[in-house]
Parts: C-alpha cells; structure tokens; sequence
C-alpha cells in the first residue's frame, strides 16, 4: 500500500505521537524510519552488551505525570509504564559528601540544609512556585505553539510571571547564582541546567523554570526508553497505519505548492493524501522540500542552524554489583539515588567541562549525571547483575577531528572509567563484566538527524528557542508549503521525551482539517495574578 491520508518522516517519538494522535483521528497514516528499527532518540540496545538493555540516547523520561500523551493515547494498554524513583537526583562530590534531592520535599530540603539553610528556603519556595502552583502554565506553555512575545506577555500578567519572564535576563550560571548561594549547590543547579544540554549564553536562563519544574520527577521507562515508541507503533497500527523502516525519505514532492508525499532512496513514492509531516531537522526538511518554496530569511537560518558545542559521550557498564558510591557514607539515600552526577567540584570546573568542549578538546573536568536503571528496573540487566551508565559532557569533533572518536576508543573508555572509579569504589575485578562507549560521533551515525552529535536537534540558544524554533515565519509546525508539517525536535517546544512538537503539529493538523479529535487539547497558556 502506498497511499496514505498522512506520511510522517522519521519514527522517533515525535513522529510517532503525531501519527498516533492523527491515527485517533481516524487518518489512515505511514510512519517512515530510514534505519532498520524504530525509536530515533528513543532507543535501548541488547546487542552491544548481551544480556543488557542499554538506553543509548533518552534515559531519563521527564515531566511523564503531565504528559497528555500518557492518558490521551491510553499508552498503559498498548505496553508502555515508567517508574518514577523515590530518591531522584544526588550530587556527589570528591570531599565524600553529596546532596540528594527526593520526591518528598522535606527530604530535600535536610538535604540542602546541611549546605545552606537559605538555599533549603529558596528551594522549598521555588517547589511552591514552578513544581506546584504554576506546573499546568509550564505545561501548557510546554504543549501548545510557541507564541511571539507581545501575545505571551498579553496572556501572562502579575508579578510571578514577571519573575518567571525576567529568566530571560540570565545566562545559566547568573541564573543559578541568582537563587542560589552556597557553591556545591550552586554547582548541582548549574550542572542540572546542563541536563537539557543548554548552552550558556546570555537569555539561555530562561529555561529554569521549566526544567526547575521537573527536578523531581524525573522517571524509567520500563524495559528501555524504546517501549515509548513501540506503545505508540502500537496506536498507529490499531487506526490501521503503517510504520515502515529501511525506508530513507530523499525528497518532499510539492506539486501546485502542496505537498503530497516522498520519494525514498530506493525509489519508491508514498503519497499522503492530505498532509507530510517532518520528524527530522529542520535544515533537512527545508531542502528535502526545496529551499526556493521557503522565504529567504527561513533559508538563512537552515544554513546557520547552531547544532551545539556540547554533546555526551556515554560509558555504558555491565556489572555483578550496582556502583558503590563513597559519598553513601555521607548519606545513605545517595545508594538509592536514580539519576546521579559527579566529576564537577565548583562553578570553575563546570565553566572549564563547557570550554573544553567548544574548543574542542577532551575535557580535563569530566562531569555529567548517568544511572544503574538495574536498580530500580531489573529488566535491564540478567538476573543479579546490573547495567550502569555514565555521560560526561563531550565535543562532537575531539583533539583533532570527530574520527579521533573511533581511532582513541579505548584510551578514551578508560579515561571516563578512572575518572568515575574516584567517586565509586567497586568498578573493577571481578565486578566489571564489560564496557561500550558510544560516542557523539556514534550519536550522529544511529540519528542523521542529531547532526554533530546534537542532543537537541539544534542548540538551546535564545535564537533556535520558542517562537524562534524553528523561525517565527513556521509558526505552531506550520510551513509555507500547504500540507507541510514540521513536529520534530527542531520545531515545537525543541527536545527531550515529551512530544511535544508532535503534539502541536497533530493539532494544528486537525485544526486545518477540521477532524473530530478524540481528546482534549491542553488550554493556551494563561496567568493573570
Ligand atoms: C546521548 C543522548 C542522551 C539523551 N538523553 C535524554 C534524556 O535522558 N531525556 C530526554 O528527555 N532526552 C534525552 N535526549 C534527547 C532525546 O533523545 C531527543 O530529544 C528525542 O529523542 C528527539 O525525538 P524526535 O522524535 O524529535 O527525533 P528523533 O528521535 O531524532 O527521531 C527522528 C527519526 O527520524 C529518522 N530519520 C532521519 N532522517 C530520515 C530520513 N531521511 N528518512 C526517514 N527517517 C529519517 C531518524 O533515524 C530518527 O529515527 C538525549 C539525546 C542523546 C543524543
């Protein structure tokens, strides 16, 4: 068959959840994959360390509990669940001592206390504030299309939006240095901001809220990140849609200015009788359609897409027994802890990681968070065994050149090892059952789509963020190309497991068709004292 009333390029989530909600619908849709299996960023891998399930991209599913996806899709029937560990986060550091942060607040904040009493105060007060009060606004703002300034500052009024506004003043460190005062705790925040990979330019601090937001709720998906996609095939398929792998979209054909279907490497035409929608990047996507069919400041901006200075570089471990950190003599929950980092001491440290990495070197400070899902998930490893993982922030092009990946492999395996073994005491002998390293370079070859080893698919900079993601002329997935979609990670609401930017392009699609939807949409931002 190869006609469809939709065709979605690329099946990461992104695709997938536009395809699923679509599929609810009642579109008949086919869901294109270039690679011989599913999940994009959403992927677990049993092969490299057999016996081990390892997450190579997404871990760490964020946010799940006002994801809409979850209940509109009714993902618990089609095989989907995810654990949300009681202790969420630690930092450990080398003097032995650590601060963990737990689902229960007042956890936290004796945890905090034993650093600072005022930033214990000023953490229970920003809980109130984004994990409480205001956590629907910061999903809705999540969930619907970017909106250019003069409308958000319409819809949003009072002083705790002003306050959550003026991050947009903050580079990350001022931002973190703004809230907090004590230096380890400093140093946690700055470092956490990092988990979305952002870089530290001037503006970027207006992402604290929001990832403020999920500090504790930070979840595994059972059986690996790739259950997510494979619960949402599942949806697909139930409205009688395809997704079809091996199969490389090359070209958008437009014909009469609408866009119709794609052609594929191996010749092959799809049609979609009603829509296209892109999963992959936005540069891609604009050429695969035709640079001329888009306005010349939206060229520009495809040929300058900022892909980042930083990308991750993960060891991933098979063990007998899980890590044994020496700061769980400081505190025990450490042992217990989910998502876990360490290798950075202070502010300095965390500045000198992200200037090795735009000068593109192997960074001397190796620092970054990692877990032993096995803990909490013991479908992750065989019986009585552990799988762990740890992935320090890394340049794409290393000492020379991105291929310096391949040819330094195991020099650089050992140099992650060593440095991870200064905070945990059991990662050798007989305990160690085997290492893989998957590096940026290794990122960019299983996704083409995460360019240069692109977490995100484009940077976090004020200029690829909110209604400048992609550019304010696509507005809420939209393109010029009548019937084009973009939904993936370089349009929306930018990356991360969340669905986002499927989740705005399937309504904007629906709005345009006028289709009857099955759920209701999460309402525009508004806030008004
Ligand atoms: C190392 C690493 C760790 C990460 N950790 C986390 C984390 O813990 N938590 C989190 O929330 N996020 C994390 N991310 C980010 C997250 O993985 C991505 O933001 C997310 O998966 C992007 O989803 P997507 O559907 O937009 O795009 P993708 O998952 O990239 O999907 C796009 C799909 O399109 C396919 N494709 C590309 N070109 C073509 C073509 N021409 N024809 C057909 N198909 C094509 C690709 O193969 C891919 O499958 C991480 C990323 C990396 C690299």
């Amino acid at each position: 068959m190869t006609n469809f009333d939709g065709v979605v390029i690329g099946a990461g989530h992104n695709g997938l959840t536009l395809a699923a909600y679509l599929a609810r619908a009642g579109l008949r849709i086919a869901v294109l994959e270039r690679n011989h299996r599913i999940g994009g960023g959403c992927s677990t891998d049993s092969d490299q360390l057999p016996g081990f399930r390892l997450n190579l991209h997404a871990n760490f599913y964020m946010g799940m509990s006002h994801c809409p996806l979850i209940e509109d899709l009714e993902l618990y029937r089609y095989g989907f669940s995810y654990i949300e560990p009681p202790v969420q986060q630690a930092a450990a550091f080398r003097d032995g001592t650590c601060v963990v942060i737990h689902k229960d607040l007042d956890k936290t904040c004796a945890s905090l206390a034993r650093f600072s009493q005022q930033d214990a105060a000023t953490f229970r007060e920003l809980w109130n504030t984004y994990c409480v009060e205001m956590r629907p606004l910061l999903a809705s703002l999540l969930y619907n299309a970017p909106l250019p300034r003069e409308q958000l500052l319409d819809r949003l009024s009072g002083p705790k939006a002003k306050e959550l506004l003026s991050h947009a003043q903050h580079d990350l460190f001022s931002v973190v240095r703004k809230h907090f005062v004590d230096e380890r705790i400093r140093t946690l925040f700055t470092s956490y901001m990092h988990v979305i990979t952002t870089e530290n330019v001037a503006g970027a601090g207006i992402v604290f809220p929001a990832i403020f937001a999920n500090i504790a709720s930070f979840t595994l998906p059972v059986g690996g990140a790739v259950s997510l996609v494979n619960a949402l095939t599942r949806v697909v398929e139930a409205g009688g849609g395809e997704v079809i792998t091996c199969a490389d979209v090359k070209e958008i054909k437009v014909e009469s200015g609408r866009a119709t279907g794609v052609k594929l490497a191996d010749g092959r035409f799809i049609a979609g009788a009603k829509f296209v929608a892109s999963a992959i990047d936005f540069p891609a996507t604009v050429d695969m359609a035709g640079a001329e069919l888009f306005p010349e400041p939206v060229r520009e901006k495809a040929r300058s897409w900022h892909w980042g200075n930083h990308s991750l570089v993960t060891l991933h471990l098979a063990l007998k027994n899980a890590p044994v950190y020496r700061a769980s003599a400081f505190d025990p929950d450490m042992a217990r802890a989910y998502n876990v980092f360490f290798g950075m001491d202070n502010i300095d440290e965390v500045a000198s990681c992200f200037d090795d990495c735009a000068a593109k070197k192997f960074p001397k400070v190796l620092m970054g968070n990692g877990a032993c899902n096995s803990q909490f998930d013991p479908t992750y490893a065989p019986p009585g065994q552990h799988s762990a993982f740890w992935w320090p922030f890394a340049p794409y092009s290393v000492d020379g050149g991105p291929r310096e990946w391949d040819s330094n492999r195991k020099d650089y395996s050992q140099r992650i090892l060593d440095y991870w073994r200064i905070y945990a005491s059991n990662l050798e002998g007989d305990n160690l059952l085997g290492t893989y390293l998957f590096t940026p370079l290794d990122v960019e070859r299983l996704n083409s789509n995460m360019r240069q080893g692109a977490v995100r698919m484009g940077a976090y900079v004020p200029n690829q963020l909110g209604i400048n993601r992609p550019h304010p002329l696509l507005p809420g997935s939209r393109t010029p190309v009548e019937g084009l979609y973009l939904c993936g990670s370089s349009s929306g609401n930018g990356g991360g497991v969340n669905g986002a930017p499927g989740y705005i392009a399937a309504n904007a699609i629906c709005d345009d068709l006028a289709l009857k939807r099955s759920w209701t949409p999460l309402p525009p931002p508004e806030w008004k004292h």
